[in-house]
């Protein structure tokens, strides 16, 4: 079902005013990268379910062949849902964990509703259990997280927990992402925080549906806005970035004006990305769907080469002419913990993950609230 403020996008729409307009009015191509966050989500809910997936040879409902990546990628998170769909056996209440079911949320507008991944009400602890999944590879906080926000105040309303007098104290969230793609951090990532921490957010959602759509923020979030190529604000800022960066003095490049220029250098530098990257999508599609423009066509990079036929059937095509085609690996350490969960903690111990060079890092409000919030 399509809302015109889905929680996916709630980092956009909290901002600005005009982006569910925008989300209305430019619906985004599907792009490979997406198909293959579907497929990796249909395996991860699908296994969780029981069904037993043939890496390489099965098929998502896209067409879309399951991967190794997919498998090694859903490890951690799905170790997280089956620990704790054994716990829910045992406390009582509502014990089951929900799987992609779509649940409308009115009480932040009547246009809002989405499909969480997975979630769970724990009564007797007075705790909402949510899991996302991300295929991305860009990073996502776990809190604070507009779209867990919305999904919690959803998952409120469909169970029922009472918003206030007997039985409405004391309540929390455990929020888990699950993002196998992101590298730099842990990629199964865990906050837990009482709900008052929850309505906080949840009021700047709700006041968010009252802005005007002539109320147009730029921001990080542009980046992600399917109208991005056509919003002439985004534009302008760019510049406006540019032009700030050019007023440092070079004479003069003391600690303080070369990090005033490098946040203008790199504000600008998102915004043009934002901005290119929308342009590009929009291009693109009107190519595909048979326009001309001029100056550009389209043309498929080049991926990653597959057998035509599945591994058991190539694997007897080697032993007809003499070869050994099977590759024989050391399971990877997720692997590891995913086929033989009882040794978890060794695995740990004798696995480690690598890092590479440290990078500048811009310190954001989310990150100092998030700090905040853990102490
Ligand atoms: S690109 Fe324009 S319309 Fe979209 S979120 Fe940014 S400011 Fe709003």
């Amino acid at each position: 079902m399509h809302m015109r403020r889905p929680p996916s996008s709630a980092h956009i729409w909290v901002h600005c005013g005009s982006s569910p307009a925008m989300i209305a009015r430019y619906p985004q191509p599907e792009t490979e990268e997406n198909r293959e966050g579907t497929a990796a989500h249909e395996y991860l809910a699908n296994t969780f379910l029981g069904q037993i997936i043939e890496i390489g040879k099965d098929r998502a409902e896209n067409g879309l062949v399951f991967t190794e990546e997919m498998e090694e990628g859903a490890a951690e998170i799905l170790t997280d849902l089956l620990k704790h769909r054994e716990f829910f056996k045992l406390v009582k209440g509502k014990p089951e964990i929900q799987v992609e079911q779509f649940l409308h949320c009115p009480s932040i507008g009547p246009d809002n509703g989405g499909t969480p991944d997975f979630f769970a009400v724990d009564w007797a602890n007075r705790t909402i259990y949510i899991w996302d999944y991300k295929f991305g590879h860009r990073f996502v906080p776990v809190y604070p997280n507009w779209q867990i926000t919305n999904y919690v105040e959803a998952i409120i309303n469909y169970v029922g927990v009472p918003k206030s007098g007997p039985g409405s104290e004391n309540w929390h969230v455990r929020a888990v992402i699950g993002q196998p793609r992101h590298y730099s951090a842990e990629t199964l990532r865990e906050a837990v925080y009482p709900l008052e921490s929850h309505n906080e957010l949840l009021l700047r959602l709700k006041a968010a549906t009252a802005l005007s759509e002539d109320h147009k923020q730029v921001g990080d979030h542009c980046r992600d806005c399917p109208g991005r190529h056509a919003c002439k604000e985004l534009r302008e800022s760019s510049a406006i970035f540019v032009e700030e960066a050019g007023r440092s003095s070079p004479e003069d490049l003391t600690l303080e004006n070369m990090g005033v220029e490098l946040r203008y250098l790199r504000l600008a530098e998102k915004r043009i990305k934002a901005r290119r990257d929308g342009i590009e999508t929009a291009m693109l599609h009107q190519i595909q769907s048979g326009k001309q423009v001029s100056g550009f066509i389209a043309k498929r990079k080049s991926g990653r080469e597959n057998w035509k036929l599945d591994p058991e059937t190539m694997e007897g095509v080697g032993e007809t002419l003499g070869v050994a085609l099977r590759k024989e690996a050391v399971l990877t350490p997720a692997q590891a913990r995913k086929k033989f969960p009882q040794f978890t903690a060794q695995f740990d111990a004798m696995s480690e993950r690598t890092y590479g060079a440290e990078e500048l890092i811009e310190v954001t409000e989310e990150m100092l609230s998030a700090i905040f919030k853990n102490q």
